[in-house]
């Protein structure tokens, strides 16, 4: 008889799921996990924060330069002006750009050979909590547990059941990407600096990111789809075209597929916990891909539930409902300066102002390098406290 009683499921398989579902096996929780696609499997998301690191490191996972490019910073240029500003994120952790498909799998396989029961091309479908227990059905069969984490990603699961995704308006609408297999000189020395670039447009942002084995992912971010009747790959191609660093970086290059597309991605999700579940990773609120904060949101978010989880069933309080109300307002002040940051970002002339002005003061330069970095709940941090405190009297909304 197949075992179908478990301590926890977790529900997704994606960087959020792996680590919770990881951490509480190692705390010797008996965890299922339900992933509805199979790995290895494409995701967007590529540029990791080096903050992620010390989670990887709980994990028992190592990335090396050898699977995944070594990213060194991110670098800012308006192609209007030709300003532009690099702020380096190799210091206390290196930090890699990652295709997804290889990354997320070996989260996955890592967390099987820690003790997680897997399932795979297997969809959570309907989710029944009561006093005692969890109940999940999925399109193939039915599992109960003591306790259930949602990490189905922007699927988010429990937050649609429970009507409280709200979206997050004013940050970036849509993204248009793609993969390219490069081999010009341009390219040759961005894999070497390993840096992300982010191109300012008029009409949003490029992201360029070296992966391993001679590609790049480039990605074109909208902020105002009225600003433009194109769409797909006119509108990706049109800007490609207008911005002399692409156009150097890719001379010569091929396109792996053909332009992919995301659309409304940014939403905060107003009920994380509850009794029995909580929400981690993208499943508790998406940002925005700008400044590559989601795979590091996720984890750290992942790992705090995991903990919290863990101390629950060790003591049998996990029927609990506000169980993750303390680390819930700790992870606010790390999600909330990263959308304040983001909103600026948007909103605001801070790229210029700030950013290209950064190279001015180390200290602020430095303060910048600490947040692309992950480095979110430091104190000492006066741009930190500058974006905070630009938002007194504002309740927390995601
Ligand atoms: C355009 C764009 C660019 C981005 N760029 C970056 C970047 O450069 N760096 C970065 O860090 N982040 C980036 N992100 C964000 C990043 O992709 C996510 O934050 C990250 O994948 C979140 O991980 P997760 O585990 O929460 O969700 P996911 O990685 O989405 O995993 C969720 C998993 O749940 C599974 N699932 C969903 N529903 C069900 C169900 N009902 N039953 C079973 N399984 C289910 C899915 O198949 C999926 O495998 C970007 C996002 C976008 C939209």
């Amino acid at each position: 008889m197949p075992v179908t009683d478990f301590d926890v499921i977790v529900a997704g398989a994606g960087p959020a799921g792996s680590t919770a579902a990881t951490l509480l096996a190692q705390h010797g929780h008996r965890v299922l996990m339900i992933e509805r696609g199979r790995h290895p499997r494409f995701h967007i998301g590529e540029s990791m924060l080096p903050f992620s690191a010390p989670v990887f490191a709980r994990l028992g996972i190592r990335l090396e330069a050898s699977d995944y490019q070594r990213k060194d910073g991110a670098e800012f240029i308006d192609e209007g002006t030709a300003r532009s500003i690099r702020f380096a994120l190799n210091g206390r952790y290196q930090p890699y750009q990652v295709e997804r498909a290889r990354f997320d799998h070996s989260l996955a396989d890592n967390a099987v050979a820690q003790g997680v029961s897997l399932q795979q091309e297997e969809t959570v479908r309907s989710v029944h909590i009561n006093a005692t227990r969890v109940r999940v059905e999925t399109d193939r069969q039915q599992y109960t547990a003591r306790y259930l984490v949602d990490a189905t990603g922007r699927s988010a699961f429990m937050g649609r059941q429970t009507s409280a995704i709200q979206r997050i308006e004013g940050l970036g609408c849509f993204a248009l990407y793609t993969h390219y297999r490069v081999t010009s000189p341009q390219a040759r020395a961005l894999f070497q600096s390993g840096d992300i670039k982010v191109l300012m447009q008029d009409i949003g942002w490029i992201w360029v990111i070296p992966l391993v084995n001679e590609r790049l992912s480039v990605g074109l971010v909208v902020r105002d789809k009225s600003a433009t009747a194109l769409r797909g790959a006119a509108l990706f191609e049109k800007y490609l075209a207008a911005s002399s660093v692409l156009q150097g970086l890719l001379q010569g290059a091929v396109a792996e597929t053909g332009v992919h597309s995301e659309a409304d991605f940014s939403f905060s999700n107003q009920q994380r916990y509850g009794q029995r579940y909580a929400c981690c990773g993208d499943a508790a609120g998406f940002l925005d891909p700008v400044f590559s904060s989601g795979v590091f949101l996720a984890v750290v978010g992942a790992q705090r539930v995991a903990d919290r989880v863990h101390e629950a069933l060790a003591t049998g309080t996990e029927a609990t409902a506000d169980l993750l109300a303390t680390d819930g307002q700790e992870l606010d002040e790390g999600f909330n300066t990263m959308r304040l940051f983001i909103e600026r970002f948007y909103r605001s002339d801070m790229v210029q102002r700030l950013f290209f002005e950064a190279d001015r003061s180390d200290t602020i330069r430095e303060e910048i390098s600490a947040l692309l970095s992950g480095d979110l709940w430091r104190r000492d941090n006066a741009f930190k406290r500058m974006l905070l405190e630009g938002r007194q009297g504002r309740k927390r909304t995601a």
